[in-house]
């Protein structure tokens, strides 16, 4: 069994003299995963949860490299996929089982799934919709269904982050208990399922427990369940003085707030497997002060860097919050605004934040990039996606190679 770990990795637990290395060997940007990590997470999960009595499927989205796809599958968790491309990703990753959440679902995502499904892997479809049930009774499917709900309560650190409570996700509460019943005339109804949103902390359990308790009375209503799936959202401590999740605390407010269920109780956490295992390394290419010295004399400046929100969203999206270290060099603090190379205002890892002041050429560590991190990056601006390597025991190998130029201009056709 792998030791479990500590609740949290922090960016100064990190090695600068061997981020510093691989940032030489690959260049920058550079995203850097470490599997051993996942592991941990995972067996901490585990453990909590009490898997055997609990299902814990990880959701993939969070990260989909192959490498974190194998590890959280050796790992003993399941695969929570919310895109065909997903399913597919899952299944090459050696995952003989996964659900697959459709939320909208385009037809040739349908289409593709239940291909996979024909040839024999076992998909349990999450219907979040009539319309869904209808489109996959068309197809002829007659295999695993599960029924998405929509508590009608959501928890989340950020409002585009809350899902639990907006009509686009899920059956309204109260029709849910009447399509499970007609859906059972079909398919074999499986589960019913719901996910709230992401960022379940210590200060949110009672929107967590509201919605599991919620869920508890529906399986009651509904009958026999092979599950009761409560979903994801298990928050990590983006900044550096915020306390771990308390993960015992959680799975025994969820068994006491679902009460008793002819089901087995199941989880899908995405971030809190692969957040803390990952970092972002970006190199300074340019310094500015900033003109006014700011109440304490000190002078302000922008940190121009490789990395930009193409590289890493999160914060132009959802205002998150990331630590970030210089690992070249301690120097005295003063405000700093970290920037990246996008023509777009939201382009900044950090406004006016006390970190010692970088220089041209210093190397910096964004912490907690590894969920939704690389997932999110784009290739606006023409920037190509960066590279990414996993450490994986005492070595470290390339699981993604930088894009190119040509790779952005690859599918265009010409005249
Ligand atoms: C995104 C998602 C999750 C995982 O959310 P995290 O905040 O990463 O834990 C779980 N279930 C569903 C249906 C999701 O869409």
């Amino acid at each position: 069994m792998e030791a479990a770990g500590p609740a949290v990795r922090r960016l100064a637990d990190w090695s600068a003299a061997d981020l510093a290395d691989l940032a030489e060997e690959y260049g920058t940007p550079l995203y850097v995963t470490d599997l051993d990590r996942v592991r941990e997470n995972a067996e901490r999960l585990r453990a909590a949860f009490d898997v055997g009595d609990t299902e814990v499927r990880y959701a993939v989205k969070a990260h989909t490299g192959r490498a974190v796809l194998e590890t959280v599958r050796e790992a003993g968790l399941g695969a929570e996929c919310a895109s065909a491309g997903e399913v597919v990703r899952a299944l090459d990753a050696g995952y003989d089982a996964v659900q697959y959440t459709a939320v909208n679902p385009p037809a040739e995502d349908l289409d593709i799934v239940l291909d996979r499904w024909r040839d024999g892997a076992t998909v349990t479809v999450v219907a979040g919709a009539h319309d869904t049930v209808a489109r996959l009774r068309e197809r002829g499917f007659d295999g695993q269904l599960a029924i998405r709900v929509n508590p009608g309560v959501g928890a989340g650190h950020h409002e585009k982050v809350t899902t639990g409570g907006h009509a686009k996700f899920g059956v309204p509460y109260d029709r849910a208990a009447d399509l499970v019943a007609d859906a059972r005339a079909d398919f074999d109804v499986v589960g019913i399922h719901a996910h709230a949103g992401s960022g379940i902390s210590g200060d949110d359990l009672d929107a967590h427990r509201e919605l599991v308790s919620r869920m508890g009375e529906l399986a009651r209503a509904v009958g026999p369940l092979e599950f009761v799936d409560v979903g994801g959202g298990f928050g990590v401590p983006y900044h550096e003085d915020e306390s771990p999740l308390d993960l015992a605390a959680v799975a025994e407010a969820t068994r006491e707030a679902l009460g008793p269920v002819d089901a087995t109780l199941a989880v899908e956490p995405g971030r809190y497997l692969v957040a803390d295992a990952g970092v972002l390394l970006t190199r300074v290419n340019t310094v500015k002060a900033v003109e006014d010295a700011d109440a304490s004399g000190a002078v302000p400046v922008v940190a121009g860097v490789d990395a930009g929100m193409t590289t890493l969203l999160r914060p132009a999206m959802y205002d998150a919050y990331h630590a970030i270290r210089n690992l070249t060099e301690e120097r005295p603090e003063r405000p700093v605004t970290v920037a990246g190379p996008v023509c777009e205002t939201a382009d900044l890892f950090c406004e006016e934040r006390p970190m010692p002041a970088p220089r041209r050429g210093d190397l910096l560590a964004i912490g907690n990039a590894g969920a939704y991190g690389y997932e999110m990056a784009s290739t606006y601006n023409s920037r190509p996606r960066p590279a990414e390597v996993v450490r994986d025991g005492d070595g470290t190998r390339l699981a993604r190679e930088r894009e190119t130029l040509a790779d952005l201009t690859a599918l265009e056709v010409e005249r």
